[in-house]
């Protein structure tokens, strides 16, 4: 597929606008992009999108096969969310949250408890993903400080291996990627840390056993009771809590699926299994669903696939549906109560932003919401996951391709040295943004995790659309070589 210009598209946006090379030029020079390399940024300017397609300022049509990154949910300029956006614009754009309200943000946060797993009952607004971890962590802190035992001992947290909570100084802290964080380890409070629950790459010496629950699972079509993998995992977090419980605050974990690590998919019951650990060892679960939450994996939280209600969870991404930025921080009912009090008690949760549960925002996640129930989103995902696994098998036999791994509407694909030994790519070799790049000419944005490819396509993502995008994918896999 060839890249064809809007016929009749001029150098000009409009007349007084800046030229396209202004604008291409000011944007490598002027604007700092997120995660760049500044000296070599080369990146597309998007005009105007719908549904799944982008279009750039100079006419190219993409395939959006990365939901903006993760976010978008009912694909681009949707009518009913836009509408939401206009009719709440004609009220008012912002109240703030200090003091004041509005009905939207009261309708949401009430639809949110709703929907979410049972004992969530209250809801702290804040504009991003990395803010919700931030108030998850400090309410978490702050709890067993004032809590009616209170354990002022519980002062760090436990994080799983590879996690990725976000940028903040506190995000960052849990955080273990350590391409994103090194530089800055002198700033950040060190945390306990457990491995990776890592179901691709784990320790030879469980291959077998690992082989043998599989076969087992495969002729069962279930999961097996047992599973050697994640009772691994679990034993060490199990270690570190009999160890240190007396002074964690709250275990943090990524349910499912870790995003950032390169979509690493947990073994199953690793989330249950943790969960009746922070019991057993009386701490607090922190649910981070930033990037999971919203449908992502098939159900509206993935805490749902093993029927766990976390002390604490995080939402922000698809929570507007992609639109505008805003997040969540929902808490039990036992965090809420352990921060109320007179005045003079001093136990407020002395935290806040500006922008927390904007108005225009919430209008958009009502209204994100209200796509979910009308085109019933979560029902029609189910085909769609099937058919994007289908798609995906061709791609699993290539000799490249380490690992196929799929959570609901995330798939990732890898691409290693060896498959056999699992040996990755060296990461200087770039070859995830190669293919990514090959990708682009066949009309499909993709972006990289290092040599792991995401495939997180918006849930209103048609069938010929996913089809083009797992064929950009296959080219760009085949037609570069590493
Ligand atoms: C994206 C992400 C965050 C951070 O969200 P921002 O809105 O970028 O601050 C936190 N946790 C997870 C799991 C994420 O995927």
């Amino acid at each position: 597929m060839t890249l064809v210009p809007i016929a009749g598209r001029t150098e000009q946006l409009d007349s007084g606008s800046p030229s396209l090379d202004d604008l291409r030029k000011w944007d490598r020079e002027i604007v700092w992009h997120a995660f760049s390399q500044m000296a070599e940024y080369d990146g597309l300017i998007i005009e105007s999108a719908k549904g799944c397609w982008l279009t750039t300022i100079d006419g190219q049509k993409i395939l959006d096969g990365a939901s903006s990154l993760w976010c978008n949910v009912h694909g681009h300029t949707h009518p009913k969310i836009d509408a939401a956006i206009v009719r709440q614009l004609s009220q008012v754009a912002h109240v703030t949250s200090l003091g004041m309200s509005h009905p939207a943000t009261i309708q949401l946060a009430k639809r949110l408890v709703d929907l979410s797993p049972v004992g969530l009952n209250h809801v702290f607004f804040s504009s991003d993903g990395a803010s919700a971890v931030e108030v998850a962590m400090k309410m978490a802190f702050q709890f067993w400080r004032q809590c009616p035992e209170p354990q002022p001992n519980r002062n760090t947290f436990l994080a799983v291996g590879n996690s990725y909570h976000g940028d903040t100084l506190g995000a960052c802290s849990v955080s273990d990627v350590t391409r994103f964080k090194s530089v800055f380890d002198p700033l950040l409070f060190s945390v306990l840390r457990g491995p990776c629950p890592d179901s691709y790459r784990f320790p030879v010496s469980l291959d077998i056993r690992v082989a043998q629950s599989n076969e087992r699972r495969d002729a069962n079509h279930a999961s097996v009771p047992f599973n050697p993998l994640t009772q691994y995992y679990l034993d060490q977090y199990e270690a570190i809590l009999k160890q240190h419980a007396a002074n964690v605050a709250a275990v943090i974990v990524e349910p499912l699926v870790q995003g950032a690590a390169g979509m690493v998919v947990h073994p199953p019951g690793f989330l249950s299994g943790l969960r009746e650990l922070t019991h057993k060892y009386d701490t607090l679960l922190i649910a981070d669903e930033i990037a999971v939450g919203i449908g992502r994996t098939g159900k509206m939280f993935a805490c749902e696939h093993e029927n766990v209600s976390p002390d604490l969870l995080c939402i922000g991404k698809g929570l507007t549906g992609g639109y505008l930025p805003m997040s969540a921080t929902l808490a039990s009912s036992q965090i809420w109560n352990a921060f109320l009090g007179n005045y003079s008690a001093n136990i407020a949760f002395q935290h806040g932003h500006t922008y927390g549960g904007n108005p225009l925002a919430a209008a958009a996640a009502q209204a994100t919401l209200d796509v979910f129930e009308e085109e019933q989103t979560l029902d029609r995902l189910v085909m769609k996951s099937q058919r994007l696994s289908e798609l995906l098998k061709k791609i699993s036999d290539h000799p490249d391709v380490g690992d196929v791994r799929q959570v609901g509407f995330i798939a990732a694909v890898e691409l290693v040295a060896d498959k056999v030994t699992k040996r990755p790519l060296p990461t200087l070799e770039r070859r995830g943004a190669t293919v990514c790049r090959e990708a682009l000419k066949h009309g499909v944005w993709l972006r990289p995790l290092g040599n792991v490819i995401p495939i997180v396509p918006p849930f209103s993502i048609e069938e010929h659309e996913l089809e083009l995008l797992v064929n950009a994918l296959c080219a760009g896999i085949e037609n570069t070589i590493s």
